[in-house]
């Protein structure tokens, strides 16, 4: 369904959720999201962006107000209630919805108005997750021998540092963020790779294949057959 994105910086500010109806806006969205270094997945409906979240656990959600089946309002009200606080921020198509959208307290972030610079967008989103602490700032990940400091994006096995591709990084590390907890290869897609499409899920099996390799038998990855792939918590 999603085209790949053109080859830009890894992701690794983590992914941000667009719903936006329009293609046009939801592609120029996505390029300077990309380039900025977060991983980008689009829903075109309000249910699609609330069926995705869970799965997808982005780190933002930029959301049109005007969409075609559940308005941008309602999808902010559902998560609210479903106490997602996910760092939301609101795309209106008018200045005068903004003072509306206030007035409702919905427990959004930031609010721009149709059109905007989509490096605004960055800035703004940027300025929201410092605010909301969405992106990560962890310290070092271990899981059995194997040990990742996603700021200075280096890997060890029992100390001995091991030359991982950006790509390899990414997927490790996403996956040793959340210990034990399985992703399929579309979420690990769209999560590392900014895409989802499932033909491709060949990419993430070959990464992972890659990683045992290099990581060797204590490597922590695991695989849950017909779902997807895991790591191992940390000191298990
Ligand atoms: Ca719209």
């Amino acid at each position: 369904m999603e085209q790949p994105t053109a080859a830009s910086a890894p992701p690794s500010r983590g992914l941000v959720l667009i719903v936006e109806d329009e293609r046009a806006i939801a592609d120029v969205q996505r390029i300077y999201l990309s380039r900025a270094g977060f991983g980008v997945h689009v829903e075109t409906t309000g249910q699609g962006g609330l069926d995705r979240i869970r799965g997808l656990r982005p780190v933002a959600v930029v959301l049109d107000v005007g969409l075609p089946d559940i308005d941008g309002i309602e999808v902010c009200r559902r998560l609210r209630a479903r106490n997602d606080w996910t760092p939301i921020i609101f795309v209106t198509a008018r200045d005068d919805e903004v003072d509306m959208l206030l007035g409702l307290e919905l427990g959004a972030d930031d609010y721009m108005t149709k059109p905007f610079s989509p490096r605004e967008l960055v800035t703004r989103l940027k300025t929201v997750l410092r605010r909301s602490d969405g992106i990560p700032r962890r310290g070092v990940l271990r899981a059995g021998p194997v040990t990742l400091d996603p700021e200075a994006r280096t890997a060890a096995v029992d100390g001995s540092p091991v030359e991982l591709t950006a790509r390899e990084f990414d997927v490790l590390a996403y996956l040793m963020a959340s210990p034990g907890r399985v992703f399929s290869r579309e979420q690990l897609l769209s999560a590392v790779w900014g895409q989802a499409d499932y033909s491709a899920g060949r990419t993430v099996d070959v990464h992972i294949a890659q990683l045992r390799s290099k990581l060797g038998p204590g490597n922590p990855l695991r695989t849950r057959r017909g779902v997807g792939y895991s790591a191992d918590a940390e000191g298990s």
